[in-house]
């Protein structure tokens, strides 16, 4: 007897250009989605189905949050936190982070770097259902040049020959994509956010390793220079992007590359900037009108933009990811648009359209109840109330 649920709702949003129903219902069977429409037709497959109703709430697809560091508690010294971590304290602030996430509507997050790739055994461990979490797509461990960006919780790699073995190490890990460092970074003492990392070669090199198996790449790149290094090179997505041109967005046209500005993370440093380090305060301020600016220019140009907050970065909790929605909505970007960034945008950025980011028979059962219609409000995806991942429904 397969096991089901009936979730029903005055609103479901299924997403993936589907309209959305009034008085409407879903019906999840096995962890799945197995029919989404109007309350009417859909009671009538739900025999012996555990009924929820949502009564006034909204019922829309988990979000997915393109960028996070699971390993980290948000602190404002990003550096010594990280440095002074066991491996242990790792893997349990991975496990504690996930689940701040999954109660804050994100079912599924994209780890882009953890210290000892700690997300990889957490990511296993919430799929064996040991503990409550949202699906995780883990980059295992970050890979730079030496002394370059994030240097402390990365693989450092110099040369091509270098890069690919410390890509295949990580695919041997078992990393779902592949994160490579372009530029300078706010929070790394000692490099500029304008300077290019590694160089052309090896980000080539590091995106052919990742292709071969089928991974993508997403490459932290802040300055002009390392953007467009890293477009040519064919990465899949660019990481903040502070210093957009026209002809970086001209390559993203060309390469299909969608761009996650992580509007939140220079958003909160510079919520906090009297807490945090010298360093990190003074490039904050110096990047700060610059990515709000390129932001408007790719939204402008229609370049691909899908969410993610960099959660992890100082005062930038795991559980803010709606906060990101109310950045780009607020820089204009429509509504339905953010909302499109946060789930089957996302999801196709990411490579999991076909398991999640929408309400659609097959798919995994990730959705949400959240307060209010999000297509009018986008701060209705800050007040959520309820969430089902692969058919569970989280127990708050
Ligand atoms: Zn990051």
């Amino acid at each position: 007897m397969p096991s089901r649920t009936l979730v029903r709702a005055k609103l479901v949003i299924p997403g993936g250009g589907a309209k959305a129903v009034a008085n409407g219902a879903v019906l999840v069977e096995d962890g799945r989605v197995k029919a989404v429409g109007p309350r009417a037709k859909i009671d009538k497959l739900a025999k012996s189905a555990r009924v929820v109703d949502a009564g006034r709430h909204t019922v829309m697809p988990g979000m997915i949050n393109l960028h996070v560091h699971l390993d980290s508690l948000c602190g404002p010294d990003f550096l010594t936190a990280a440095i002074l971590m066991s491996e242990a304290n790792a893997i349990m602030t991975c496990v504690h982070s996930a689940q701040r996430t999954l109660r804050a509507g994100v079912t599924t997050v994209r780890d882009l770097g953890t210290k000892y790739a700690a997300a990889i055994a957490v990511r296993d461990a919430i799929i064996k259902g040991w503990v409550a979490g949202p699906r995780i797509l883990s980059a295992g461990v970050v890979v730079c040049m030496t002394g370059g960006h994030g240097w402390f919780i990365a693989d450092e790699a110099d040369g091509p020959d270098d890069v690919r073995k410390t890509v295949r190490r990580n695919l041997k890990r078992g990393a779902d994509c592949i994160k490579v460092i372009a530029t300078g970074g706010v929070l790394s003492p000692g490099v500029e956010v304008g300077s290019s990392q590694l160089d052309p070669d090896e980000l080539e090199t590091a995106v052919r390793e990742a292709h071969k198996a089928d991974r993508k790449v997403a490459a932290h790149a802040i300055g002009n220079q390392g953007i467009k290094n890293a477009l040519r090179a064919g990465v899949d997505t660019i990481e903040h992007g502070c210093y957009l041109d026209d002809e970086a967005l001209a390559l993203f046209k060309k390469t299909g590359a969608t761009y996650v500005p992580t509007l939140c993370a220079p958003h909160f440093l510079h919520e906090h900037l009297s807490e945090v380090p010298d360093y990190a305060r003074r490039k904050t301020k110096q990047v700060y009108e610059a990515h709000r600016a390129s932001f408007k220019r790719a939204l402008r140009k229609g370049i691909p933009i899908a969410a993610g907050t960099d959660a992890g970065t100082p005062f930038n909790l795991h559980e803010l990811f709606a906060t990101e929605l109310q950045l780009m909505v607020a820089l204009g970007m429509e509504t339905e648009h953010a909302l499109e960034a946060a789930t089957s945008g996302a999801a196709r950025t990411a490579g999991v359209a076909d398991q999640t980011g929408s309400l659609e028979e097959g798919k995994s059962a990730d959705l949400i109840l959240v307060d209010g219609d999000p297509r009018k409000d986008i701060k209705a995806t800050q007040r959520v109330a309820g969430v089902m991942v692969r058919g569970e429904l989280l127990q708050t």
